[in-house]
């Protein structure tokens, strides 16, 4: 099916805020949703808006994916506490995006099992996920010069904590995201390589030439004091770059890595139990054992041993104790200078 119709539609999202207006709007993205309990019912997105006179514009994610907190919680928390005062341009605050996946805690939505972050650029007359989708990608993006979409691994990964940019055609682009990610802040900075790309936010931002940052900040589908502690920093990090809120960036240490080549990942070819064999954060050789998955449905079956493929840091591993077929067992990262 071709989609000439769904781009010459509106977007069916209505802001119950007006973006143009100076001081602080707490409201929703309202997304009409007819169903069984609520005949001309909508799905009620919370979003902030923060405005004072004449400048940039942050746009600022979370929840992207609904089983990730760290995005939320420093979100929620941003919303609620910054001041028009602080703010010279705007920031506008959505702390979670798919947020039917964000009340489920699940990575997609219940309503149409839409994966946000795989459904761009959405449709306007497609399912509640594309309709987000396509909200962002009309609306909301041509709105920002600066971008951040906070993730973290949700209940099937877990990562060390960074920051990441991907490589974009435009040498310029590349320097100010990289840039911004740096401000951030995370104990680690990555060029990410993604499995595919098709259908993401991070894409639609790139492709307008935003500055785009995303992040993951840990996983297991749950935060702690630390991973809050980098995202609540980070953002207002990030705000200060874009020098919408005043003041320096605070530098902070981060170790800056590369993938090299999809043999950065790590994929199970079989199902089991897992036995992680490096922690998330150590250093890994080429062809160190990094994981290695047990037959559950017999004993004395040897165990399947997944080795590293190259030198580098564990960066990211499964989350749940039991693999299928096709999971994502580990992710290597190459220290760069
Ligand atoms: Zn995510």
């Amino acid at each position: 099916m071709t989609a000439p119709d769904s781009a010459a539609r509106p977007s069916p999202v209505v802001p119950t805020v007006d973006y143009d207006q100076d001081g602080v709007q707490h409201g929703f993205l309202r997304l009409p949703y007819s169903r069984d309990d609520s005949a001309w019912g909508a799905i009620m997105i919370p979003l902030t808006v923060v405005k004072r006179g004449e400048g940039p514009t942050a746009l600022l994610t979370g929840a992207n994916h609904g089983d990730e907190y760290e995005g939320p919680v420093a979100l929620f928390k941003l919303a609620g506490t910054l001041r028009a005062e602080e703010v010279t341009g705007r920031v506008i605050v959505v702390p979670a995006m798919n947020y039917p996946a964000f009340r489920a805690g699940r990575r997609t939505s219940p309503i149409d099992q839409g994966n946000l972050n795989r459904a761009f650029p959405g449709r306007a007359d497609g399912t509640p996920t594309e309709k987000i989708a396509d909200h962002f990608q009309r609306c909301l993006l041509p709105m920002a010069e600066y971008v951040l979409d906070v993730h973290s691994g949700g209940k099937t990964l877990d990562f060390v904590p960074f920051a990441a940019v991907h490589a974009v055609p435009d040498a310029r682009q590349q320097a100010r995201c990289a840039a911004a990610m740096r401000a951030f802040g995370a104990p680690y900075s990555l060029v990410l390589r993604e499995l595919d790309s098709v259908g993401m936010y991070d894409t639609a931002a790139e492709a307008m030439g935003k500055v785009f940052v995303s992040t993951e900040l840990g996983g297991g589908g749950t935060t702690t004091a630390r991973s809050v502690a980098i995202a609540e920093r980070g953002v207002r990090s990030f705000l200060r770059h874009a020098r919408i809120l005043t003041g320096a960036v605070e530098p902070t240490p981060t170790l800056n890595l590369g993938m090299p080549s999809d043999a950065c990942y790590v994929v199970s070819e079989h199902a089991g139990l897992v036995e992680p064999c490096v922690d998330l954060g150590h250093p890994v050789r080429s062809g160190q054992l990094l994981a290695r998955v047990h037959d559950v449905q017999r004993t004395g079956a040897p165990g399947i041993d997944y080795r590293a493929r190259l030198d580098g840091l564990l960066v990211g591993r499964h989350f749940p104790g039991l693999a299928q077929v096709g999971d994502c067992l580990a992710v290597v990262a190459v220290p760069e200078g």
